[in-house]
């Protein structure tokens, strides 16, 4: 790099200064290319193992000709899809380039610079990244203990206890990722009846697919009651579309007009409209990957207790393993078999790793590796 006598990051504005980068899951092609591999087996983003389905890929095909064009920056066709699906007008729902994105269009609307967010301890990454960029506090609650029945949960007293006559949003992640710890519903439900209608809860329901046919709450059930709530879904997790950065949120109309104001024109790609469309319609897809997880839940979970370690009840597609204090050493470890998991020291939780559930075959290769790495 040329020479140069300026600090830029003390010209950066000063949320900005403060933040530290998302550190995402290990891309194979980069520990592929570290340690010579020739198979990785990556379990570290919880993305849907069984790859897009094949109507997705169809329907890609479909548009490759009409890539030089604009993708329809209203989202008509996607919105209608999403708008029949969860039984709610077209004007509620906003379309975002991953839900990630919706998360900072609600920062970017509704968080000043001495506002604050209130969520909980080892919730979401993303909530204080789309809080401090935007110059506004973090009010982070303290959750749950590693002793209760949700082990580091959402401790939703004290997350209303943390609301103060400064915040503007709430961020309930349910279920929260990294813990898959999880909120019945009467206890969500009567706290966002107790949030002041004047501050947003928004309800991070990345995961909801796989909790279908059980009695999970979906709070889309009850925008219609709760002016303040907002729920956002994602494709990037049971829809296996990751890679096409596709998400959404479901409000108040006018909470949706707000979102749109300050959305790039054309956030959510043509590619990634088409292609969630089509994911929507598959709902054998879905089903099939329901199936797989539960089953890989189930045998991940008897695997590690067999093992003697720990694990977290997760309704998400991964599981927590408290693998005790080297936890990051077991993670190389297990890098150099091959094997990609999520470290999760920096949610504070230095004893564990978030394993995403794969493919049986690639479920097999991480308690493989892991008996080697750990000598158990
Ligand atoms: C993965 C995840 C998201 C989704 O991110 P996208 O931007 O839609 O890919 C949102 N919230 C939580 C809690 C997640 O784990």
């Amino acid at each position: 790099m040329c020479e140069n006598r300026i600090d830029f990051t003390s010209l950066a504005v000063p949320g900005v200064q403060k933040l530290q980068p998302y550190q995402p899951g290990k891309p194979e092609s980069e520990l592929k290319r570290e340690y010579g591999l020739d198979h990785v087996v990556k379990l570290a983003s919880n993305e849907n193992p069984l790859g897009p389905s094949d109507s997705v890929k169809q329907a890609i095909q479909s548009v490759m000709g009409e890539l030089s064009r604009y993708p329809d920056g209203n989202g008509f066709e996607l919105k209608h899809a999403l708008a029949n699906k969860h039984g709610v007008p077209t004007e509620c729902i906003t379309l975002g380039n991953g839900s990630n994105d919706v998360l900072e269009l609600l920062a970017r609307g509704f968080l000043r610079p001495g506002d604050n967010a209130v969520f909980s301890a080892h919730a979401f990454a993303v909530y204080p990244l789309a809080t401090m960029a935007v110059g506004a506090e973090c009010n982070i609650a303290p959750a749950l203990a590693e002793e209760s029945d949700q082990p580091f949960g959402h401790d939703l007293k004290a997350m209303l206890a943390a609301i103060n006559d400064k915040t503007r949003l709430v961020f309930v992640a349910n279920p929260n990722n990294p813990t898959g710890t999880w909120l019945e519903a009467d206890a969500l439900k009567a706290f966002i009846s107790q949030v002041p209608s004047n501050v947003l809860v928004v309800v991070d329901q990345a995961y909801i697919e796989f909790t279908e046919g059980t009695d999970f709450p979906n709070a889309v059930a009850w925008v219609n009651e709760f002016p303040n709530l907002v729920v956002t879904q994602t494709f990037s997790k049971a829809y296996g579309i990751a890679g096409l950065r596709v998400g959404f949120s479901i409000s108040h109309p006018q909470v949706a007009d707000i979102l749109n104001r300050v959305r790039q024109p054309f956030n959510c790609s043509l590619v990634a409209q088409e292609a969630a469309v089509a994911a929507l319609a598959d709902t054998d897809y879905i089903k099939q990957s329901v199936e797989l997880n539960n089953q890989g839940m189930a045998y991940l979970t008897k695997s590690m207790n067999d093992l003697g370690l720990g694990t977290i009840a997760s309704k998400g597609n991964f599981l927590c393993v408290k693998v005790g204090a080297n936890s990051l050493d077991t993670y190389e470890s297990l890098l150099r078999e091959g094997v990609i998991v999520r470290p999760v020291a920096n949610y504070q939780m230095p004893e564990y790793l978030r394993v995403s559930i794969g493919l049986q075959r690639e479920n097999e290769a991480f308690v493989t590796a892991l008996k080697k790495v750990m000598a158990l």
